[in-house]
């Protein structure tokens, strides 16, 4: 199912950084890493960092590691481990044996921190948390040095051993990097190395008690990994000190470069894990793989290709400024793939009954209907024709405007492979709606031609009352009304219409009795995929995307 990946060489600083060095034969191989921390489902943000680090790997000679940043057992879990395999596969991105996790080298992390101390480059706080946090002063302030931070290497190391062994409670003491208290970069005043924190770890247990932090972990992993280029989003740029300094106290095995780049903002869109898993929990929507999330698992319920993410991704390419992408331009690249690959069928979602008068009753016939306009090779299907017919309710008006080309009382139009049609009565309940279309059609019209060389301007999709199948289909729109939402306050943002059900729908028989999760494009109305959702009574289909403008290219067309 996954294509191969298109080489893109040298189109951005990483990849010139990279040709560079390897110009000067600073490396043989290139290794890069994609990091994720399971504590949630990925989201189209990864896929940028995915596609950058796997993507290096495969244009370079070289190879792209996936590892589990997995220090943080309070908020991580098995589900996502998994899911973070199976969206990285559905990408098209292989690591191939490289499957790490930063828990794999916590008995190294340890012996290393021990050196730390050994070298008086580190120690045992035990100050509070608050403490620790009012001493480290501002931007413009220096902080200041803890009461505990000259205590005897002996004594760290006692204490140490001991937080290890799970003397202490959580919180009770930490491991500080002995830098300096009064660095201009926040980062290098004594930033925490270790925390208490007594919790299940999914992968070691309760082996252990005490964590690295992220900053410890990171780059010694990168170093015992023997990655090259470590590459992350400009918030860790500040961190880059820091990650240098640990590669330069510590005895670790390659000396690994971190680079920074823009990490992808779009537009409607909120790509925090901190945010998705608050949507998730407080069901603002119904699980990490809502075809609403941006998240990769509902982009691909969705029905979205991932070859049309890897597309978008190039597109946007790799900067050191941060901006916001046009979540436009997200959808482009989905329609533009599945316009290439999605195979035409028809559908009706909402459906008005049209009865053709002059059509003998019981009768049914078997019209032919091409597949894909572009692509000959699928072929064509069997469509079939009968008296008792539905159109989409808004091509019908009883009294149109004047630019309205489709359905209205005595207006003639084409019901798309079939015939030409014309509208003779209008049957409407007590409240005064239209539930009923009385027409005519023209036998020699066969195919949608008239033989006496009339027009008509507009072309129908519809579908027999007899042989087509029911069917619930779901619209989606943006999660959120606000083009950039507010991260800190995101329910008041939410767009209460971005899913709209609509139950009464129809579809060709032959897409409602496939289990296909290929999209298909029902005509004129966008692209839609088979959800997980269905039953064998009810198929339910979900929008992956609609079509542009249908409207105005009828008008423009007529
Ligand atoms: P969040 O900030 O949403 O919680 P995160 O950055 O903490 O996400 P990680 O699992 O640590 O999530 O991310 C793994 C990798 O993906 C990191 O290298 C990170 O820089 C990168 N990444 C995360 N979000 C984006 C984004 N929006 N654009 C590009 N890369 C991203
Ligand atoms: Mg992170």
């Amino acid at each position: 199912m996954t294509e191969p990946v298109a080489a893109e060489v040298g189109r951005d600083f990483i990849r010139d950084i990279i040709q560079a060095d390897l110009d000067q034969g600073k490396y043989q191989e290139i290794v890069t890493r994609f990091p994720p921390e399971p504590n949630g489902y990925l989201h189209i943000g990864h896929a940028k960092s995915i596609a950058l680090n796997f993507g290096i790997a495969q244009e370079f000679p070289g190879r792209c590691h996936l590892r589990f940043d997995d220090t943080n057992p309070v908020k991580e879990e098995q589900e996502y481990i998994d899911s973070i395999q199976a969206d990285v596969r559905w990408l098209g991105y292989d690591w191939g044996k490289n499957l790490f996790f930063a828990s794999d080298y916590f008995d190294r992390l340890y012996e290393w921190a021990e050196q730390l101390i050994r070298d008086g480059l580190a120690y045992v706080d035990d100050q509070t948390q608050e403490e620790i946090r009012l001493s480290r002063g501002t931007l413009t302030e220096p902080g200041k040095n803890s009461p505990f931070r000259d205590r005897s290497v002996e004594e760290n190391l006692d204490l140490f051993r001991r937080m290890k062994a799970g003397e202490f409670p959580n919180g009770a003491r930490v491991l500080r990097a002995k830098i300096d208290m009064e660095a201009g970069n926040i980062n290098l005043r004594d930033p925490v190395l270790y925390r208490i924190l007594h919790a299940h770890h999914p992968r070691t247990g309760n082996a252990w008690c005490i964590y690295p932090s992220y900053d410890y972990a990171h780059g010694q992993s990168d170093a015992i990994e023997g990655i090259t280029h470590s590459i992350c989003t400009l918030e860790f740029e500040d961190h880059r000190p820091l990650y240098d300094w640990f590669i330069e106290k510590l005895p670790v095995p390659s000396k690994p470069h971190q680079y920074e780049f823009a990490r992808l903002n779009l537009t409607y869109t909120l790509l925090s894990k901190r945010v998705l898993t608050q949507l998730v929990r407080d069901a603002h929507v119904a699980g990490w793989d809502d075809p609403r999330m941006p998240t990769i698992a509902g982009m691909r319920r969705r029905g979205v290709p991932p070859a049309a993410l890897r597309e978008f991704v190039k597109r946007i390419g790799v900067a050191k400024a941060n901006s916001v992408v046009d979540v436009g331009m997200l959808e482009f690249c989905i329609r533009e793939e599945l316009n290439r690959t999605a195979q035409r069928r028809m559908a009706v979602l909402r459906p008005l009954k049209v009865v053709i008068e002059n059509y003998p009753e019981g009768q049914t016939e078997e019209l032919e209907a091409i597949n894909h306009p572009d692509d000959p090779s699928v072929g064509t299907r069997k469509i079939t024709f009968g008296r008792e017919l539905y159109i989409e309710q808004d091509d019908f008006m009883e009294n149109p405007p004047k630019k309205f080309f489709r359905l209205s009382p005595g207006n003639e139009v084409r019901l798309r492979y079939a015939y030409f049609v014309k509208c003779t009565g209008v049957i409407k309940n007590d409240k005064g709606e239209v539930v009923e279309l009385r027409c005519t059609y023209d036998p020699a019209t066969k195919g949608g031609n008239a033989p006496d060389g009339r027009k008509v301007k507009a072309t129908m999709h519809w579908l027999a009352a007899a042989t087509s199948k029911p069917a619930e289909i779901r619209i989606y729109n943006q999660l959120f009304s606000n083009p950039s939402p507010d991260a800190s306050n995101f329910a008041a943002d939410l767009n209460p219409n971005s899913l709209e059900i609509l139950s009464d729908a129809r579809i060709e028989a032959c897409v409602a009795e496939s289990n296909s999760t290929e999209p298909v494009q029902f005509e004129r109305q966008g692209y839609f995929v088979r959800d997980k959702d269905s039953t064998p009574g009810k198929p339910v289909f979900s929008r992956t995307i609609g079509l542009r403008d249908t409207f105005a290219k009828e008008v423009a067309k007529g």
